[in-house]
């Protein structure tokens, strides 16, 4: 399975080309024509999330069924839903909803348990994938947006948040654990807590392979073909050996070139010169955190989609959280769904859907007529969707 399929804007391109000609010359796409045999049928689980996120995963799915293409989509009742129904947040119905599907697409949750963390670490998706791609018609505060097209891939599964292994600093006294750089031993009498950061070289280096895999798919399309490792390498040292094997990997990809920034340096310029950027790939919560900043360079937290891949499952969403703060008021921008949904699509084999989904919210944000309030518009969630899918069936 090829990560590289999941951002490929070039390529997308050369889908919309291929789009245009098919209507110029009356030809329609092969899923419009009904060309679908079994084989190309795909299961889907739809997660709805926490708080806002249903109104943004409800329409989304509504858009994909207009496209009529071969998607069952099955419901998984998760939180809040499940808790009053069944008294169980993850219940054994969900489970097996999302099992039995292709891939899901999921809305954020407030918590990692329950189904986040089932589908992260129990379907093992190690690869998030947060393309920071500008295109015409955003609202963004960057001098020089035009161009800004760049991937964060983000381990998903070690670092600092597999989720729980933290406690009481006292706990860490039997280890007795002295500073090798200071020398002074680790005072357990500070109440406080401590965090666990898991950095494993195989986990490294299977998201240093897809990294440079899709830097490779990128640059057949066009791209500048160059990897980025951002780590703070000069002062941990699972951070130095997270930049080695970037390195190292990458010098399998001869074709690639290679740099490594210090992530201070490089939040640093992500600022001031994010065109300079192709593919970076950094540890868990650095990805996290970076992939918010750059999410502001293209238009903000409405827009930037998220895919999280693993070598048998994948789901699909976005980057930002739940939005408590407009919960229930239709005004959540969608566009960060729906462009998860294209990269769902693509992830499907259904390449030419993907690509037109997409130009569809292109084709919104150019004509500018009806955009969410994050983005200088009056439109609600749903009149957003509603136009988006008048351009895209
Ligand atoms: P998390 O920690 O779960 O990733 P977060 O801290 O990134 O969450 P969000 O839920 O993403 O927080 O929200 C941050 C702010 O951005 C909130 O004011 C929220 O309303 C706004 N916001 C987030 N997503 C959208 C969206 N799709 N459309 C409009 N506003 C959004």
């Amino acid at each position: 399975m090829c990560l590289c399929r999941f951002v490929a804007p070039v390529r997308a391109r050369d889908n919309m080309r291929s789009r245009d000609e098919a209507h110029r010359t009356g030809k329609q796409s092969a899923y419009k024509r009904g060309r679908y045999t079994v084989k190309d049928s795909r299961k889907v689980c739809v997660v709805l999330g926490d708080d806002a996120s249903p109104e943004v995963v409800t329409p989304t799915v509504r858009l994909v069924e207009k496209m009529g293409l071969p998607i069952t989509f099955s419901w998984a009742v998760t939180g809040e839903e499940a808790a009053k129904r069944y008294g169980d947040i993850f219940p054994a119905a969900a489970k097996r909803a999302i099992d039995g599907a292709d891939c899901s697409i999921m809305g954020s949750t407030r918590s990692i348990r329950g189904v986040h963390g089932y589908l992260r670490w129990g379907k093992e998706c190690y690869a998030n994938i947060r393309p920071a791609k500008y295109f015409k018609g955003l609202k963004t505060s960057s001098r020089k947006p035009t161009g800004i097209d760049f991937v964060i891939v983000r381990e998903n599964l070690e670092g600092l948040y597999p989720a729980g292994w933290e406690g009481d600093i006292a706990q860490l006294r039997p280890l007795g654990l002295v500073s090798e750089k200071l020398g002074t031993p680790l005072n357990t009498d500070e109440p406080g807590k401590f965090a666990v950061k898991i950095t494993t070289e195989k986990g490294t280096r299977r998201i240093c392979r897809s990294a440079c895999k899709l830097a490779m798919d990128r640059k057949r399309k066009g791209g500048p073909g160059k990897l980025t490792v951002a780590s703070k390498y000069n002062g941990l040292e699972s951070d130095e050996m997270f930049r080695r094997i970037a390195e190292e990997t990458c010098k399998e990809f001869p074709e690639l070139s290679f740099n490594s920034l210090i992530i201070d340096n490089f939040c640093y310029q992500m600022i001031l010169n994010p065109h300079q950027f192709d593919v970076v790939v950094m540890s868990n919560e650095y990805g996290d955190i970076l992939a918010d900043g750059a999410s502001a360079l293209v238009g903000g937290l409405g827009i930037v989609p998220n895919a999280c891949i693993g070598d048998n499952y994948a789901y699909f969403g976005s980057v930002h959280g739940t939005a408590p703060d407009i919960v229930g008021l239709n005004v959540i921008n969608p566009t960060a769904m729906i462009l998860g949904a294209a990269m769902m699509l693509d992830y499907l084999k259904f390449a030419d859907a993907a690509a037109q989904l997409e130009s569809a919210v292109r084709q919104t944000y150019a004509r500018g007529e009806c955009l969410t309030r994050d983005q200088g518009g009056t439109a609600s969630t749903t009149e957003f969707c509603d136009y988006v899918a008048k351009l895209s069936v």
